[in-house]
Order: C-alpha cells, then structure tokens, then sequence
C-alpha cells in the first residue's frame, strides 16, 4: 500500500552531519534506483564533465598568463642586467618619437 509519491534515492549533505532524504520526486530510474533531475547520474556526470572543462579551460589561461609574467620578469632581468640605465634611455627614446606605438 504505497501509494505515496516515489522519490529520489539520494541523500543529501546540506548544513547537517548525517543529511537527509532528497525530497524531490524521481525522474528517472538508474540501475533500479530512483532519482530526481538533479541526481540523475547521467545528468551529474555531464554536470561534472562540464565543470571540469571550464576548470581546464581557466586553470589553461592562469598557466599562460603565469608563463607570460615569468617571462617577463625575466626579460627585466635580462635589461637590468645588460642594459643599466635602459629605463632612462626609453624615457629620452620615447620623448623624440611619442607616437611610436607599443607593439
Ligand atoms: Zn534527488
């Protein structure tokens, strides 16, 4: 005699140590266990592959502009070392010529 609302097989860990029920009602069935849309492990797997790629995607950018001022520091070094006063030299270099653009 159960006629009450099937719902979704997962627990929930939200603000609680030993969580709760989800209290959705099931959607879909997956190996014989009910789940809601949003625990639908189908749906959790794309959800989760979808994170990943944008965490690939922005820890990829984070590298390259590592890279960059990695780089750049070096080239500083590079004009520090080789080139005392080059800060000086720019300054009276781009006095003469001020529409020079920076490439
Ligand atoms: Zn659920």
């Amino acid at each position: 005699m159960s006629n009450e609302i099937k719902r979704c097989c997962k627990r929930v860990y939200a603000g609680s140590f030993t969580g709760h029920m989800c209290a959705l009602p099931y959607k879909v069935t997956r190996d014989g266990h009910d789940y809601c849309g949003i625990h639908d492990p189908e749906v959790v797997k794309k959800r989760r592959k979808k994170s990943e790629e944008k965490w690939d995607r922005e820890s990829k950018a984070r590298n390259e502009a590592w890279q960059r001022e990695k780089r750049a520091y070096r080239a500083l070094a590079y004009l520090e070392r080789n080139f005392p006063g080059w800060e000086a030299a720019d300054a009276l270099q781009s006095a003469e010529t001020p529409a020079k653009a920076i490439p």
